[in-house]
């Protein structure tokens, strides 16, 4: 795979994208000996997800599964009875908890019989959002949400969101293989470097074949879009940015440039430390235009929302994600002593740069 990346011209982003098209949804593409990719839908505004298929042996190893609903179901049954036909899945690994990955875990794990492989973390997470709608939490979200100066109608409007998780998620399986950072994992011929990562998910698991030069990156590193990091009320303090960051810095780090990335949602690319710096700017980039926007002032992670995302009129959906990545923002800041937190009598919590 080293040949294919020196003879590629750059995309005007800088990367490099060896399998341009990806596969519709009732096809196959083979990325390499071994190594199947399916791309299934979502119903998203972001509308597809990336799965691959690994080879193990005679039998298959599946990384992710698309969301868990009947459209993902059809089209699963059409593959296994199409390009598919005769594939036998003796494991599955899910990068992490989010529905358009973990989705289909209950119904692949039943329909082949195989474990469930994901990070302790992931694993517990999926428990986690199952419950969301309790009164508790909605009430201490309500409070997280008042702290960062939303007000009621946003709030309450935000409050419904993730609510549909269980209707996006399949039975969970009771019980799963634990994957662990550090460690590695052989899959065929092939041994992959088992990696975590924090700020998108809380423990994401990201597999590294050197052999084969070839990174599932999960929802780590996407070419086109900055995956969300957010801040939620479950852990008011988290540091998802600074997570992110570390994790960002330590993959640049141990990964060649030359490396085949394969994300969880796009196509395959080479330039993994070039996007991974054009990520990191990114990121650095909204911090400058927070510091700007409050040198010498102090404002609210809500009223620093639109200085962010000033280009759309944001939804509902949007602005829980716009709010999320914000105090993303605004704690790793306050961490790196960039700003300044005060808690007014109002229990509104104001930043300022300084
Ligand atoms: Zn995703």
């Amino acid at each position: 795979m080293h040949t294919e990346a020196a003879n590629l011209t750059a995309a005007p982003d800088g990367l490099r994208y060896p399998f341009p098209t990806p596969p519709k949804p009732d096809e196959v593409i083979e990325l390499a000996p071994g190594l199947l990719w399916v791309r299934l839908a979502l119903p998203f505004r972001l509308n597809h997800v990336n799965v691959y298929l690994i080879a193990d042996g005679d039998d298959w190893t599946m990384v992710d599964t698309g969301i868990g609903n009947e459209a993902t179901i059809a089209a699963w049954t059409a593959l296994f009875e199409g390009p598919l036909k005769g594939v036998r899945i003796t494991r599955l690994i899910v990068t992490h908890a989010h529905p358009d990955h973990v989705g289909l875990a209950g119904w692949i794990v039943e329909r082949f019989g195989c474990p469930l492989l994901m990070s302790q973390v992931e694993y517990l997470q999926t428990a986690y959002h199952r419950h969301r709608g309790m009164p508790e939490r909605k009430e201490w979200e309500r409070r997280f949400f008042h702290r960062h100066g939303m007000n009621q109608e946003t709030t309450e409007a935000m409050l419904g969101l993730g609510q549909d998780y269980l209707a996006r998620v399949s039975t969970m399986p009771p019980a799963y293989r634990r994957l662990v950072n550090g460690r590695e994992i052989t899959i065929g011929s092939r041994r992959f470097q088992i990696i975590t990562g924090g700020g998108h998910a809380s423990d994401q698991v990201m597999l590294y074949c050197a052999a084969d030069n070839i990174f599932l990156s999960a929802d780590q590193v996407l070419s086109k879009i900055s995956p969300n990091v957010s801040v939620w009320a479950v852990e008011p303090e988290a540091d998802a940015l600074g997570d992110y960051l570390r994790s960002l810095a330590s993959l640049t780090g141990m990964l060649p440039d030359d490396v085949l990335v394969l994300p969880g949602h796009g196509v395959p690319f080479y330039g993994v430390k070039t996007r991974i710096k054009q990520l990191a700017d990114h990121h650095e980039e909204r911090c400058g235009m927070i510091a700007d926007a409050c040198r010498d002032k102090f404002c609210t992670a809500a009223e620093l929302v639109p200085v962010i995302f000033h280009k759309h009129v944001l939804d509902a959906h949007q602005t829980g994600f716009a709010a999320g990545e914000l105090i993303a923002h605004v704690n790793y800041m306050w961490f790196t002593g960039r700003l300044t937190e005060e808690v007014g009598p109002d229990g509104i919590a104001r930043y300022t740069a300084r």
